[in-house]
């Protein structure tokens, strides 16, 4: 890391850790802040200056901390997936056709088409593409549609490549669906898991490639992100190693797709493992997966017994490794934070590791949060999907009651490559002051801009025990910033998703910059 002193002046700066301060300075030393505010007393702090760095007219706010997301898939979906969403698709067979000119492009192996939440909702057919109308434009080679991660539609290629023709010997939290005369319509959901992954080197240019364009672009300076593969952080690891590794990424290993609890805790690296670029976060599981059949009928597709969760849980915790849990109904929500108190009883010194509970925030009844807040449960939410998945229910994601209960909520924009725009912590922020009832109406759940924007600086950086060092502009902290067009406690708020990102800075150093002439 360069020891080059630099000087940012001129903009308005939101800390989130006291007042907005008018045309300061922030002084930084190699990758940390040395000083904040009056341009002479941050002068001061410096012994010399190698750079200066005009900020003014333009807001600086603690770069983005994506409390979770999928970095590689992400990459990978935007170098190798095909968008094939709705908008701007409308109907199935406008997205047939565009299957079959990709084929006809791409004529052998698998293709991977990436369409949105709810599909069936926002085609003009009202439901999902069936596998014979993907043999029609597939007949031989393997595809398949996902309507958001956990849907998939398969052709007939792809589910025989997949082992699953017959839909037989399947876990019962998978949902094969079949016409009336029993025939497989193509639809199984939680199969994303076993579609064929990426070697390190794709990954590895997939990233070097998007990450920049994607997160940076969105003043994303920290992502904490689930990795499917060994060679997803072997492709951390060596753009890292060599530099090039422009955010600051901890990764979670996915329990049991990678590797098991057991085999993660028996090499010995606690949360945190790692330097100040690339860190062990620790290990995400599924509780449940989609929470209902893929096409919105409830099922309880809990993937765990108790025993064996809390068995997870337990040993996690003694081996200081934080737990990120995924869970979408108030059921596995519910068992998730049992499982974390359970833990806590029986091995008090293990101290809080802050487990989360992914999705929680949008998905809990809100009569169990005084347990989760108790517990110490991290509670995460993606704004987002009160706009992107349109099952979203006004009883959905009730971000208002949480903050009032006194609970963080930590802001996910849980990238996948599902919905482009929703990569961007300002939409999401956006997304959170905005919220309407289903009837077009203000939700009581809306928050304030500052609410939303702890939820992807403070409380994200608190989420994965990171709050001394990232989440707010202050002296010690990373030199972490997303420069803006805009303040966002100043305009409007159905503007803020507008503010454009200027400059992205990590470490003191300028990861992006808009071009000028756009
Ligand atoms: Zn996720």
């Amino acid at each position: 890391m360069s020891e080059l002193t630099r000087l940012f002046t001129g903009a308005e700066l939101v800390t989130m850790a006291g007042p907005v301060l008018h045309g300061a300075t922030i002084a930084v030393t190699g990758d940390r802040i040395v000083a904040v505010g009056d341009d002479s007393v941050a002068r001061a702090a410096v012994h010399r200056v190698d750079e200066e760095i005009d900020l003014t007219g333009l807001t600086v706010v603690p770069g983005f901390v994506d409390g979770h997301c999928h970095l590689e898939m992400t990459c990978l979906a935007l170098q190798t997936h095909v968008p094939l969403h709705a908008p701007p698709f409308t109907t199935i067979a406008g997205m047939l056709t565009e299957i079959e000119r990709v084929r006809r492009e791409r004529p052998t192996g698998w293709i991977v088409f990436r369409s949105s939440f709810t599909l069936q909702d926002k085609v003009a057919e009202g439901r999902l593409p069936h596998r014979d109308e993907l043999d029609l434009a597939s007949p031989n080679e393997p595809i398949v549609v996902l309507a958001g991660l956990h849907v998939a539609c398969l052709n007939s290629a792809a589910m025989k490549e997949l082992g699953l023709e017959r839909g037989e010997g399947l876990p019962y939290w998978m949902t094969f669906h079949r016409d009336s005369s029993g025939e497989p319509t193509g639809t199984v959901t939680e199969v994303w898991d076993r579609l064929p992954t990426a070697t390190v080197e794709e990954a590895m240019g997939a990233i070097r490639t998007f990450s920049g364009p994607t997160f940076s672009a969105h003043g994303v300076t920290s992502v904490n992100t689930i990795s499917t593969s060994a060679d997803d952080v072997r492709a951390l690891h060596r753009l890292s190693r060599a530099g090039s590794l422009g955010i600051r990424t901890r990764f979670y290993v996915h329990v049991p797709r990678t590797a098991t609890i057991d085999e993660v805790l028996a090499w010995g690296a606690e949360s945190g493992f790692g330097d100040t670029m690339l860190r062990f976060g620790g290990v995400k599981i599924f509780v449940d997966g989609e929470g209902t059949n893929g096409l919105g009928v409830p099922l309880d597709d809990t993937k765990w017994s108790k025993d064996e969760l809390f068995d997870l849980v337990q040993k996690a915790t003694d081996g200081g490794v934080q737990l990120m849990m995924h869970a979408v109904t108030p059921r596995a929500i519910r068992l998730a934070c049992e499982a974390v108190v359970s833990a806590q009883k029986l091995s008090p010194r293990a101290g809080n590791l802050r487990h989360r509970i992914e999705h929680a925030g949008d998905y809990l009844d809100t009569a169990d949060l005084p347990q989760l807040k108790s517990a110490g449960v991290g509670i995460v939410a993606t704004p987002h999907f009160s706009v992107s998945d349109g099952a979203a229910g006004d009883s959905f994601q009730p971000l208002r009651s949480i903050v009032d209960s006194g609970q963080a909520v930590i802001g996910a924009t849980d990238a996948t490559g599902t919905v482009p725009e929703g990569v961007s912590p300002l939409y999401n922020i956006g997304a959170a002051v905005t919220r309407c009832e289903l009837s077009g109406t203000a939700s009581p759940h809306r928050l304030t801009v500052d609410e939303a924007m702890k939820m992807f600086t403070k409380w994200s950086a608190y989420g994965c025990h990171e709050e001394a060092e990232k989440g707010s502009i202050e002296q010690g902290k990373f030199a972490d910033f997303a420069v803006l067009s805009a303040n966002p406690y100043r305009v409007r708020p159905e503007q803020i998703k507008q503010i454009r990102v200027e400059r992205t800075i990590v470490g003191g150093n300028t990861v992006f910059e808009r071009a000028t002439n756009n």
